[in-house]
């Protein structure tokens, strides 16, 4: 049976602005296993990155309880803290702004080693090599800079410095949306070989199914805050049940046959998470509205095995 890495239980983030206050993160749980990926997908602004960031405590709770291996790391002070962030880290969507420019790549892999005393200048040294050729980068760049680089060769480097203290799970914050299809496939397949050899953990988000599909064993769909289905990969995609989700995957193309489902246009915008709509906030973009949609949150329903989703038309029937 699979073991549990990361448990999330209502895990809110609210932000106060100058116009009220922004319900990014709005009550969602989820659970990830060891070494299994966890897609988490939704249009941008649904609070994808916002629980990325939240479950490694990069940005702080509002309320909820994240737990992993056993620890609940919302409760952490800030030195148990700093020792479990070894284990968590994070692989961000542009890998130009998340590079120091200022730092040569072998100043930039080797910092978290400096900053958790991981050995002697040569060690570090030794590690960074290592990790470099783990990723697929060349020695010879070693004293370069991120500018000299090409988006591809960078983000490998942020993925080397997320490597660097050997982390059990990984947020993979949009990893290849900045760069181009040609190199996508090669940065997501060196994801997967790390995965393989390291025994890691991703929590991967991404607003691009196709890329999702390739990566999942699990897929969360987020909208306006919340997680409004979530299922095994081949479940999701056989059988979409959330008129959210079934609108979403109409949009991706059909390998081979070259040509679309018949595609469900989502009218409006993704409506302010500042004044989230009442009652289901999907309602105001369904086709299948009930008056109930207006009035009540929809409650959890299990659909299959391991196959939740948040929608009246299940819980009504
Ligand atoms: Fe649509 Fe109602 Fe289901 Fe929300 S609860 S997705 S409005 S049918």
């Amino acid at each position: 049976m699979s073991e549990e890495l990361l448990s999330v239980n209502n895990l809110k983030k609210y932000f106060s602005t100058g116009a009220g206050t922004v319900h990014a993160v709005d009550d969602i749980s989820f659970s990830i296993n060891k070494k299994e990926t966890l897609g988490l997908v939704g249009e941008s602004g649904c609070g994808k990155s916002t629980t990325g960031r939240t479950v490694i405590r990069l940005i702080e709770p509002t309320a909820g309880e994240i737990i992993y291996n056993n620890k609940n790391i919302a409760d952490l002070n800030k030195r148990e803290l700093r020792q479990t962030r070894r284990e968590m880290q994070i692989i961000f969507q542009d890998p130009y702004s998340s590079l120091d420019p200022r730092k040569s790549i072998g100043d930039t892999i080797g910092k978290p080693l400096q900053i958790h005393k991981f050995g002697t200048k040569k060690e570090i040294e030794d590690k960074v090599d290592e990790l470099m050729e783990k990723v697929g980068l060349s020695p010879d760049i070693y004293n370069k800079y991120p500018h000299e680089l090409d988006g591809g060769r960078r983000q490998r480097v942020g993925i080397a410095r997320a490597l660097s203290l050997n982390p059990n799970f990984i947020v993979c914050d949009e990893p290849v949306s900045a760069l181009d299809v040609s190199i996508q496939a090669q940065i997501l397949n060196l994801l997967e070989e790390l995965q393989h050899d390291m025994d890691l953990t991703f929590l991967f988000i991404a607003h691009d199914l196709s890329v999702i599909k390739h990566i999942s064993t699990r897929i969360a769909v987020m909208y306006l805050g919340k997680i409004v289905e979530i299922a095994p990969k081949n479940a999701l995609f056989k059988n979409p049940v959330h008129p959210y989700t079934k609108a979403l995957l109409s949009a991706v193309p059909i390998p081979k046959l070259n040509r679309r489902h018949d595609r469900i246009i989502l009218e409006g915008a993704v409506p302010s998470p500042i004044n989230p709509p009442s009652g289901c906030s999907f309602h105001p973009r369904c086709k299948e509205m009930m008056p109930i949609c207006k009035e009540i949150d929809p409650a959890e329903t299990m659909v299959g095995e391991d196959h939740r989703v948040n929608c009246h038309l299940v819980s009504e029937k």
